[in-house]
């Protein structure tokens, strides 16, 4: 079946319209498969800020019990969603699942929290004080999402907000606007069996750059999570600043991964595969730099050609496939500007941007390799002493994910210390791509220092009040400060 007959099957099963201005094709073949239509920022924003005011108050428990729903909507919903993913965003369906399985999570993640906003207590030194402080919700809380994550990221986000009480508006991006239109029907049947949640609380906003722009300028937002490229960010993140909003950013990577003499190579080897030619390198966590000891590099490198001449390229929905199409022509381009006439193109499903990764061996860290090029390029460099691949893992203006494969403590501990990796995420023994949603997600420097998931992130959504309470008839001043007017 082609991408178009299979999405006009799935999008009629998901109920999407499919009329509108803005045209979603398929990275498989290049055809369109779908349109939806833009909306109105404005209007948005108007209703965003009216729910607000209702859903603040609701109990977080019981904002809770909406995302529990989701979170069912969403499995019953798994595999069509994950098929929409795959025709939509290219990714094999393999990825589709666990995307759509990481939404889940976050589901239940929140859920949990829903009971645990926890804040401290705090010792007062009044006499008959009492210290506190509280979390409350924030406001409106904008979503901007990239292609490559199609919906995990506003779940990521969403689900956390609405426990924090926050209305949610989506702008997802212009290149992935059936899959948003789909997990929108999941949300709307999860608000019917919830009965009585103000209009308004989950919006979906379709359209492109512009659209970003009117909503990150809206002063009723108060959160902008935006995930996308480092340029995005750049433009982003001083108009939410200039207006005191609050900003979440979530962008470029430009990960490593050491390989020391210690390591597991076979381990290594297959680690290293699935970071840098999974999801054909359009991850912000794919692997684009192996720093390799000396010792060992002759031998991990001649693995990975092998691994990387066996890898099946082809149409994401067949079963077998590891690597899809890139997302298109011009992410083929920027492959190729690099790469030039090196670049292998292959011809699996006419149409579409089909690539074999590629290695390229340098000897220093210029140009193209501090960039993140949003395709399966994997630069490989050696090193001798373990400070001096950790200086070449920090030397990038990025400082999203990094790995170490060695079966030696000290390297590992040295690489997660202080004096280690620069990086919001440093693993052992696994590759830097494929986070769980339990830990913090985000990154340093030029990757915009936002942290989404799990952990503590869940303070991004709200805003902190510090009490102090006088429980006493008298009026002592902190700091022993007196100010008497006594007859
Ligand atoms: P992109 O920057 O082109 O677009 C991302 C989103 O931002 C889209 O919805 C787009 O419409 C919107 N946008 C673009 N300019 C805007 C502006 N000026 N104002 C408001 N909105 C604007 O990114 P992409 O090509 O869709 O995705 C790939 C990039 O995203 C890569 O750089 C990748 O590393 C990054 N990414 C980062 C993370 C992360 O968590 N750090 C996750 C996924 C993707």
């Amino acid at each position: 079946m082609s991408p178009a007959e299979q999405a006009a099957e799935l999008l009629a099963q998901f109920g999407i319209a499919n009329k509108g201005e803005i045209l979603s094709h398929s990275p498989i073949d290049g055809e369109a498969i779908g349109r939806v239509e833009p909306g109105d920022p404005d209007a948005a924003c108007a209703l965003a800020a009216q729910a607000f005011e209702q859903w603040r108050v609701v109990p977080p428990p019981r904002r809770g019990e909406l995302v529990r729903l989701l979170g069912e909507e969403l499995r019953a919903a798994k595999e069509r969603l994950a098929q929409l993913i795959t025709l939509e965003a290219g990714k094999i369906l393999q990825e589709s699942l666990g995307e759509v399985q990481e939404m889940i999570d976050i589901c239940d993640f929140a859920v949990g929290l829903s009971r645990q906003l926890y804040g401290l207590t705090i010792a007062s030194e009044r006499p008959n004080h009492r210290m506190m402080e509280q979390w409350h919700p924030l406001g409106p809380a904008l979503v901007i999402s990239a292609f490559n994550f199609p919906v995990a990221v506003w779940a990521w986000n969403a689900a956390l907000a609405l426990v924090c009480g926050d209305p949610v508006i989506w702008k997802p991006s212009e290149k992935t606007p059936l899959c948003a239109e789909a997990v929108m029907g999941a949300v709307r049947r999860a608000l019917e069996r919830f009965g009585a949640a103000p209009e308004g609380l989950i919006q979906l906003v379709q359209g492109g750059r512009e659209v970003g722009e009117a909503l990150v300028d809206d002063p009723r937002v108060a959160l902008v999570s935006a995930t996308g490229s480092t340029a995005m960010g750049r433009a982003v993140g001083p108009r939410v600043a200039s207006r005191f909003g609050r900003a979440l950013l979530e962008l470029g990577g430009n990960n490593a991964t050491v390989v020391a003499p210690s390591a597991d190579l076979e381990l290594a080897g297959r680690a290293i595969l699935f970071s840098a030619a999974g999801t054909a390198g359009q991850r912000c966590t794919t692997l684009r730099r192996l720093i390799v000891h000396e010792s060992v590099a002759d031998q991990l490198v001649e693995r990975l050609r092998a691994l990387f001449a066996q890898a099946k390229i082809g149409d994401p929905r067949e079963p077998g496939t590891l690597i899809g199409p890139l997302i298109d022509e011009n992410a083929f381009a920027a492959m190729q500007a690099v790469l030039g006439e090196t670049i292998e193109r292959i011809d699996p499903v006419p149409g579409g941007f089909y690539v074999r990764p590629a290695i390229v061996e340098v000897a220093t860290q210029e140009s193209t390799v501090m960039k993140e090029t949003f395709a399966p390029i994997l630069y490989v460099l050696r090193f001798r002493e373990l400070d001096e691949a950790i200086d070449f893992n920090n030397a990038v203006p990025q400082g999203l994910s990094s790995s170490i494969f060695t079966n030696d403590i000290r390297e590992a501990e040295r690489f997660m210390s202080a004096a280690g990796s620069d990086c919001g995420i440093a693993n052992v023994n696994i590759g830097p791509s494929g986070a769980e949603i339990g830990g913090a997600f985000g990154g340093e420097k030029e990757t915009g220092g936002g942290r989404e998931s799990g952990s503590d992130s869940w303070r991004a959504y709200m805003r902190r009040q510090t009490n102090t309470i006088n429980y006493g008839s008298g009026l002592p001043l902190a700091q022993g400060i007196k100010f008497d007017v006594s007859p």
